[in-house]
């Protein structure tokens, strides 16, 4: 199964994906999670990626396609992969569509996350993330069960530096202008598959397993 997760910053795709991942036993593919990585460890991608991530802007088409094109082909993919955080314009979702058609391929389900704007902003300037394992948690929310430490690998929690009110705004305008116009895309291929998210995370879960099955 191959899917795409489409929907704003803190619309709660990360959360879901890992969930999905460990149902469905294929691999979630965070972009955001891929280039936090390679800033901290200071990388030469990492150095690219690194203004744009802290201005809450995109990192450029041809850098995160090309990261795309290589994972995608790697042998843990082979059954399939959820991909969080990419496409975010029309030309990386037309290079995902020539990338997949190339290897006689093709999305199953796009799942659009709808959340009210005033909703994300409340969960962002809450997150706290995992910087080993990308899990997620909230303040309020979902805290993990020792305060400031990841439930799945220990791992210290950190809040991200562009969870803060100035860069989520820009965020929010960056998905506005770029990638909403992504639903359009997908619904004229016919794979769009809109959720409402609202609900507790596994409501929310089961109504995802419900629109891919
Ligand atoms: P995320 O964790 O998905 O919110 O991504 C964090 C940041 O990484 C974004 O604000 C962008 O700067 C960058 N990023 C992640 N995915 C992409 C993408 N598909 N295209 C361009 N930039 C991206």
């Amino acid at each position: 199964m191959r899917l795409i997760l489409l929907g704003p910053p803190g619309a709660g795709k990360g959360t879901q994906a890992k969930m999905l991942e460990e149902k469905f036993g294929i691999p979630q593919i965070s972009t955001g999670d891929i280039l936090r990585k390679a800033v901290g460890n200071d990388t030469p991608l990492g150095k690219k990626a690194k203004a744009y991530m802290g201005d809450g802007q995109l990192v450029p088409d041809e850098i995160v396609i090309e990261l795309i094109k290589e994972k995608i082909k790697e042998d843990d993919c082979a059954c399939g992969f959820i991909l969080d955080g990419f496409p975010r314009t029309i030309v990386q979702a037309e290079k995902l569509s020539e990338t997949l058609e190339e290897m006689k391929l093709d999305i199953d389900a796009v799942i659009d996350f709808e959340v009210d704007l005033n909703e994300l902003t409340v969960r962002l300037t809450g997150r706290r993330s995992c910087l080993d394992c990308g899990a997620m948690f909230h303040d309020e929310t979902r805290p993990p069960r020792k305060r400031g430490v990841c439930d799945h690998c220990g791992h210290e929690l950190y809040q991200r530096p562009d969870d803060n009110k100035e860069t989520i705004l820009k965020r929010l305008e960056v998905y506005d202008n770029e990638t909403a116009p992504l639903k359009d895309y997908y619904r004229k291929r016919g794979n769009l598959k809109t959720l409402e998210g609202r609900g507790s995370v596994d409501e929310i879960f089961s109504q995802v397993c419900a629109l891919v099955s």
